[in-house]
Parts: C-alpha cells; structure tokens; sequence
C-alpha cells in the first residue's frame, strides 16, 4: 500500500543558468504533481562546490518563481525533510558509507585516477563498455590497513552482485531491464571524500519521500544504479519515468547554436512566463485541442502517457508563436509595463494609451514595441538603401503633395490618401507603400489611421519633406 502522497521534485545542480532543457524537466514534474494533487519538492543538488554558485543558486530560484513553477516544499517551505540544499547534509551520506560498508557492499578503491583513465581507454578501443575491473575488491583488510596507514586516500566504490537483472517500469519508456554483469563496481564516494551525484540523489528521494522520478534519458543508465544502491539500504525506491531529450532542428543536442538560450535571456529580452510554459507543455507531450493555457489547465490534461518517446525538436517559431498569444493576453497596462523604460522615455505619456492600442498587436517583444516608438516619435528616420530607392520611385512631387496637404487635412488619414489620389491620380499599393514608408520607415505594421494621429501634424509634414529630399 502507498501511503505516501505523490511527491515530485526538480533536482537542478546550480552549475549553470536555467534552460529550456531543464525548466522542461522542472515543469513535466511540476504538472504531474499538480495532476495528481501532490507535492513539486525543490532540491538544490549543490554538492560540487568548485561548480556550484551561490549565484545560480539564487537565480534558478528566481526563475521558477519567475515562470509561475513554484514548489511547495524545498527552500523556504520546509516540510520536514530539509534541509533542502545538499551541501547541508553531507553528514547524512556519510552515516549511509558507514550502514553501506556495515554490510558489505562496499569496498575501498586505491586505483590512482591515471590508471583508470588508460583503462577505461584500452576498453572503449577493444569496443567494450568502460567499466571498472574489480582491482580493488580482492585487497585484504591487511593490505587496505596497510595502505591507509601509509596515508592512501581511497574512493569507496559499490560492489554490483554478479548475475542479478535489475527491472523496473518506467512511467514513460515502458518496462526496462539491466544486467549487473554489465555494470562495473562504481564509486559512491571520491577518493577526496565528496559524493557522486547518483549517490545522494537517490537517497535523497527515498528520505524525502519522493515517489516519482521524472527527468531526463539522459539519465536512464544511472537508474539501475540507483535502485541497487536504494535496495542496499533498506530505501524506499521511487517510481522512475525518463522522457526524451530535446533536440535543435538538425537532430543534435539542444545547444545555443540551436537559438536556445537561458531563461534569464529570454525574460530580458520580454518573453512572457507563461509563452515559455506553454511551449515547453508541448515540447514532447502532446496535448490535443488545448489552445493557451495556464498552469492549472495545462496541468489538469497532462499525462505520462502522452509523453513522447522520440527526441523533441526545439522550434523557435512555435515559441515565438506562444509568446504571441502571451502578448495578446496582456491588459493594456501591463503591456506598456513590459514594453520597459526606453519605449517610456520616448512615447509621451498622455500618448500612451494611443500608442498600445495602436501597436500592440504587432508586437512580439518590447524591441517592436521600441521600433513603433522610434517610428512614431523619433525627429529622423534613417533610411536603408533599399528604402531610399522606394521612396525616390514614388518621386519628389508626391512627397511634396502630402507635405502641402497636412496643412489642410492635419492628422486625417484617409483624407489625406484621399486628396492625394485626386491630385495625383496614384492609388492602391502605389499609394499606401511609399507614404507607410516615409511615415514609419516600415512596409507593414500598425494602421496608419492610427499611428498619424500619434506623430502629430509637425512631425508627419516634416517626415513627408525628407522624403521629398531623398529624391533627385
Ligand atoms: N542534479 C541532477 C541534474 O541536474 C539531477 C538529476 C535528476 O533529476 O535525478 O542533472
């Protein structure tokens, strides 16, 4: 019977930024335990000091706040398994050394790293799986003695039972199977007295009560080695579900060559929580006729079962798809909160509210909101050459007829494309490129009913006089 109640945990090593890979990592178990009316757990694997900052530290718990993923035990919540920071409970993987070697399954290792590195070569060239030839397992207890007293600081390695299968069912890969014979004794504890990650995060979940393991394949070869070590112990052993990895578009690790950057990049360049979220939901687990969601909703139809077993592939597009439909869910305070200080400091402010109305839906990022700003703001608009050479094939006269006209038709749009074409007998595209063109500096975007009356007579005559003297 399992009384426990259904506890899932995120597990970073603070060695590096947040990423789309692990911030998946962080929201399947986030969803699942939501699913399931259960616990997320935060453990900060930071047992390898030289790697681990306080930094990252800090940051990675500011980004999960960030994207909504907040634990309901961990840091700051303790529910009576903490402390919640490896480095603190270090002691308690040393008493595990002690019950471990109490009972035999492990066993000092004096093999100098040098020697380890040609073997482990020697077996990779002959096609063998690297794995430790068991040196160390036939010293005597005269011989170890001899040893440490001669100052030989050992690593402690796990002794594998020979001929044994190790089973376990998956959650997403379905059941899966290992023989120890091909699984050479490992080391629980380095030969300075650290402990590998595989050790304490396996006890970890077993004293913090996690019941569901879901990370990534990537750990799937450590699963095995786990359960032994958990089995040796007496520890209870989690469910384990190991989803696939994401890929960038060429099949390969996910890396930033594949346009994936840390989740502190994408906040500072305005990408919204909740774009991220909606992505990443998707990004290996399906989810059918379910358009922008929250976390909850996401969360009521998340299922292993309709995880992928195949790499997902990262797709910029779809992110920038998701941030979109963020974007358009933004009142219109707090778009203009996103779009940051530099658009603030150009758009005046009784223009404000004008302004977002006008521009939101064609922008993505406050870089686009910034570029609107500049197009509607800005004294000068500096022309490529390309742009130049459209606004000389509408030619001087026109530029200089809609100059003439805003001293009659002001901030008026549709009178002034009006009086043009009576005027000069140009419409259609003939029209309405050149002067979105001069106006905006751009081919495309917001009304221009709407971004005139923004610019003000002043500004829209003078934007018509230097396009009048971009042309010959
Ligand atoms: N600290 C490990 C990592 O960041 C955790 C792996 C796991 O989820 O078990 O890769």
């Amino acid at each position: 019977m399992n009384a426990l109640p259904t506890k899932l945990r995120f597990a970073p090593s603070p060695t590096g930024l947040m990423h789309l890979g692990n911030t998946r990592t962080a929201l399947f178990s986030a969803l699942y335990a939501q699913a399931m009316q259960g616990i997320f757990m935060l453990r900060v694997e930071d047992t390898d000091r030289q790697r681990s900052t306080a930094e990252f530290t800090e940051q990675l718990q500011q980004d999960l706040h960030w994207l909504g993923l907040d634990w309901q035990e961990g840091p700051g919540q303790d529910l009576g398994h903490g402390p919640y920071f490896q480095s603190e409970r270090l002691a308690i993987y040393q008493s595990y050394y002690q019950t471990l070697a109490d009972k035999g399954f492990t066993y000092p290792c004096f093999c100098p790293e040098e020697m380890l590195t040609l073997a482990r070569k020697v077996q990779l060239a002959a096609g063998q799986p690297p794995r430790y030839a068991g040196t160390c397992k036939s010293l005597t207890a005269a011989e170890i003695e001899a040893r440490l007293a001669n100052g030989e600081k050992p690593a402690i390695r796990f002794a594998v039972p020979k001929r044994e299968t190790i089973q376990f069912y998956d959650i997403v890969k379905g059941p899966q199977s290992f023989q120890s014979d091909d699984i050479g004794d490992f080391i629980i504890c380095r030969n300075d007295g650290t402990p590998p990650f595989m050790y304490c995060n396996a006890i970890d979940d077993a004293l913090m009560g996690v019941t569901h393991v879901m990370r990534g394949e990537d750990h799937l070869t450590n699963t095995p080695r786990q359960i032994m070590i958990l089995n040796a112990l007496d520890l209870r052993v989690p469910e384990y579900g190991h989803f696939a990895l994401i890929v960038g578009k060429d099949g390969s690790k996910l890396s930033k060559r594949h346009g994936s950057r840390s989740i502190l990049d994408l906040r500072q360049d305005g990408f919204l929580p909740l774009a991220i979220i909606n992505y990443l939901a998707r990004l290996g687990h399906a989810y059918e006729d379910l358009g922008y969601a929250d976390f909850e909703t996401l969360a009521a139809h998340f299922s292993v079962s309709r995880l992928s077993k195949s790499p997902a592939k990262f797709d910029p597009e779809q992110l920038h798809y998701w941030q979109k439909e963020a974007v358009s869910r933004l009142s219109d305070d707090a778009f203009w909160q996103w779009s940051g200080i530099s658009v603030h400091s150009i758009v005046p402010a009784e223009s404000a509210r004008a302004f977002v109305d006008a521009v939101r839906a064609n922008c993505t990022s406050p870089s686009d909101v910034l570029q609107w700003a500049n197009s509607c703001f800005d004294e000068r608009l500096d022309f490529t050459a390309e742009q130049s050479e459209l606004i000389q094939a509408a030619g001087k006269v026109f530029f200089q007829t809609a100059e003439q006209l805003v001293a009659n038709v002001g901030t008026d749009y549709a009178s002034l494309c009006k009086q043009l074409t009576e005027r000069l007998g140009v419409k259609g595209k003939l029209l309405f490129q050149p002067l979105r063109l001069a106006l905006t500096q751009a081919l495309h975007g917001p009304e221009m009913q709407k971004l005139v009356p923004l610019m003000g007579s002043e500004l829209v005559a003078k934007r018509f006089h230097d396009a009048a003297h971009l042309c010959h």
